[in-house]
């Protein structure tokens, strides 16, 4: 084995968290900033997370994609040792939200950001353990988290590429039951270097490519960087239906030729 078999694996925990659970239309007056963002985390770190969590660079955000997001990068030695490195935090300023829907965002993110800091096993994204905190402190704090990806119409309409475009996505299948999904450059070399790299990971169980023409993937980083954005595979099936798979054979891709 060389070392070539270890790669970063940056963990982009993808989050939408639109809040989607007031009955009544409620006053919309916040843009983030990062002053109001760097503010809020340490209030909530005192009151919640007993000012355990280290303050991490906090950003701005127009992606149409999400209002929060906690980036870092994950690195498996070869001997299964996990370190987690370059926590990031991102908020959308793109949005109008009120101030409880921006903080609730902000609250969700920390979670993300306590399980991953603590080194806490879940069993996905927003698994058992992200549900039990989540619970717990909407309980005790009267807050209104959610990880629900389902926005108002307004919210999604002011987020969303609707534009059908082609694509080239590669599904990740990781060993620990993950699916990870990648928008790679449509260009040949740099579709060879992804599926080459990760494929050799040792935390991939399998790599996937497909052609694809949906407004889905629109939403995902187009690179050929050596990472994954994980989603719930069931995401996946309709924006996957008419996809046809791509094979790497022989030092080309080409169809694969079996009809779907
Ligand atoms: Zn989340």
């Amino acid at each position: 084995m060389s070392k070539k078999l270890t790669i970063y694996v940056q963990n982009v925990i993808y989050c939408c968290n639109f809040a989607n659970h007031f009955l009544f239309w409620p006053i919309r007056n916040m843009i983030a900033t990062e002053q109001y963002i760097r503010e809020a985390f340490e209030y909530y770190n005192k009151l919640i997370f007993s000012n355990s969590l280290p303050l991490i660079p906090i950003k701005l955000s127009r992606a149409k994609s999400f209002l929060g997001q906690l980036t870092y990068k994950r690195k498996v030695s070869l001997f299964g040792k996990t370190q987690y490195t370059d926590f990031c935090l991102r908020i959308n300023c793109k949005v109008d939200l009120a101030k409880d829907e921006l903080d609730d965002t902000i609250i969700h993110e920390m979670i993300h950001y306590y399980i991953a800091y603590n080194k806490i096993a879940d069993t996905s994204t927003h698994g058992v353990q992200f549900r039990r905190l989540m619970n717990a402190i909407n309980k005790k704090y009267s807050r209104h988290i959610t990880i629900t990806h389902h926005g108002t119409q307004e919210q999604n309409d002011q987020l969303r590429d609707k534009k059908a475009k082609w694509h080239v996505v590669a599904v990740v299948k990781m060993k620990d039951g993950k699916t990870g999904i990648k928008v790679i450059p449509r260009v040949v070399e740099r579709i060879v270097y992804y599926y080459n790299n990760v494929s050799r990971s040792p935390e991939v169980d399998s790599v996937r490519l497909y052609l694809v023409l949906h407004p889905y993937f629109n939403q995902f980083p187009n690179s050929d960087k050596l990472n994954v954005v994980y989603v719930e595979p069931d995401k996946l099936v309709e924006p996957l239906a008419n996809a046809r798979q791509l094979i790497y054979k022989d030092g080309h891709i080409q169809y694969l030729k079996s009809a779907q």
